[in-house]
């Protein structure tokens, strides 16, 4: 039997009604970002994003359109490929949860439940949001009739159900958070999903019967698998669960997935209860990240606050795009988007410090070296160790993405950018050269673009394409693609000789 060897990673799966909006691209980034680290740092990746394409609000919103579920779902599937397109995302797999290898997974996944006495019948009624697709207590509802997720007058649902007996696991949900504690991450969400199932857990409902557009029950005629059931199975389903026992024996557990925290409970309560239950590993982290805001709103399709990322990308661009978010904000915890703040990360990190070093320093190999790296002649000395410092912290700092700390991989790296300004104003190659001094000279500017070498293949997992512009301006034969962490950051790297070409700016001066 194939043992896991595959880190594989997940978005939650999308909701195809949804009008793309940066809140979805927050998310899809940071696992994307996660993936190419997870690929620099030598691993096998399998990095899955989807579309939820079932349920009653599906039905609805194709029946408003005058078309079939499947029409609609179809027709709409395009614009999410789109947004993976235009933030440069390189998932493995996109699963639509209305395809074959999905849907068969599901029902066996789900007969392995039925037959192990998992799931009963009763009947069940209680205020319901068609948006959510769950049921709320009366309690949880704001001013007793709004979803407190959408703010939206829920419904009341009277329904003759297939229940999964929850409650059951209980004892073995809470074993799991004590004996791994990771489980959860941040901490905090860890503490919220322990205190809800020490609380107590009630059965939940697993099936629907007032409509037919979901995955089938096999052993009950007319009734559907509850959206949620589904929409979670998706993590199985895809990594081969059903279809291609090889594959799912070397992708499963999931290392981590990657949510908001408006579907913690989903995904650290009832998503490992259903593992349990069916006798598999539950993931190894879910990692729930915070809302973004803007003008102090949650982002929502609803609201003006629904910035689409095209109009981010077109006007700062993908790289900024991606670093921007993952910067500004401390992965896990709300944070809020301006327009003001990006441009000033743009102008500030990209722009100054990074894109006018790579400049400043290519031109001087121009100038001075006819284009071509030096020899480093004359033997390191206090500058070059006061550099080397920067890097190293940049170098070690980049490891907090191992646990998904982007905030602070980026400052350190950012670190060791900023040692490498200051060495060149320290060095001050323009006088070097003037004072005839070569083998200084030499040493300087083999540091700089080594050290632009280094940094290029840091910057790769956030800014793909920004890493890929500056390796070409390097002129090395090696691809940026065989680069890995941390053996190909390492100073003395770069041959002497490589032809450099400064051509265009990394990041030009942003559009009025
Ligand atoms: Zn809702």
């Amino acid at each position: 039997m194939a043992a896991k060897d595959t880190y594989y990673l997940t978005t939650p799966i999308y909701y195809p009604n949804d009008i793309p909006h940066i809140g979805h691209g927050y998310t899809t980034v940071a696992a994307d970002v996660l993936a190419r680290w997870r690929r620099l740092r030598g691993d096998r990746v399998y990095f899955l994003t989807g579309t939820d394409e079932h349920g009653l609000n599906i039905v609805r919103a194709a029946e408003a359109r005058g078309m079939t579920a499947q029409q609609h779902v179809d027709d709409i599937n395009p614009r999410w490929h789109e947004v993976l397109d235009t933030l440069q995302v390189a998932n493995d797999d996109f699963i639509r949860t209305t395809e074959q290898r999905h849907t068969s997974g599901v029902q066996s996944f789900m007969q392995r439940l039925y037959d192990n006495g998992d799931l009963y019948t009763a009947t069940y009624s209680g205020p319901y949001c068609v948006r959510c697709e769950a049921y709320y207590t009366v309690e949880e509802l704001i001013d007793g009739q709004l979803c407190p997720i959408h703010r939206r007058v829920v419904e009341t649902l009277d329904q003759e159900n297939w229940f999964f007996r929850l409650s059951k696991y209980a004892p073995d949900l809470l074993k799991l958070y004590d004996e791994h504690p990771e489980f959860v991450r941040p901490q905090s969400r860890m503490n919220e999903v322990r205190s809800f199932v020490a609380a107590g857990l009630d059965d939940i409902s697993a099936s629907r019967s007032a409509f037919e557009w979901g995955v089938a029950v096999p052993w009950e005629p007319g009734h559907v698998f509850y959206v949620w059931f589904d929409a979670l199975l998706n993590y199985l389903t895809a990594a081969g669960y059903g279809s291609d026992e090889g594959d799912f024996q070397r992708r499963w557990p999931a290392d981590v997935h990657l949510i908001g925290k408006d579907i913690l409970r989903f995904h650290c309560v009832y998503w490992p209860a259903m593992l349990l239950a069916a006798g598999l590993a539950v993931p190894r982290q879910v990692f729930a990240h915070g809302f973004l805001l803007v003008g102090g709103e949650k982002m929502s399709k609803s609201n003006a606050t629904g910035i689409r990322p095209a109009e981010l990308v077109d006007h700062f661009g993908v790289d900024c795009y991606r670093y921007y978010f993952l910067r500004e904000i401390s992965f896990g915890q709300d944070g809020s988007f301006s327009w003001e703040s990006m441009e000033a990360r743009y102008t500030t990190d990209l722009a100054n410090d990074l894109g006018n070093l790579a400049n400043r320093v290519l031109n001087m190999v121009g100038s001075y070296c006819g284009g071509t790296v030096p020899e480093p002649a004359a033997t390191a000395g206090g500058a070059e160790s006061a550099l080397a410092g920067g890097l190293g912290t940049a170098i070690e700092g980049m490891a907090a993405f191992d646990r998904l700390d982007f905030k602070k991989g980026l400052e350190d790296l950012w670190v060791g950018i900023g040692a490498v300004n200051r060495y060149v104003e320290a060095r001050a190659p323009w006088k070097l050269h003037k004072q005839g001094a070569s083998d200084e000279l030499g040493r300087c500017l083999y540091t700089c673009v080594d050290a632009l070498r280094a940094i290029a293949v840091l910057i790769s997992p956030v800014m793909p394409d920004a890493a890929a512009r500056l390796w070409a301006k390097l002129g090395l034969d090696e691809p940026l693609s065989g680069q890995r962490y941390p053996a190909s950051v390492q100073p003395g790297l770069l041959p002497v000789g490589a032809e450099v070409h400064r051509g265009e700016l990394l990041f030009p001066k942003l559009a009025e």
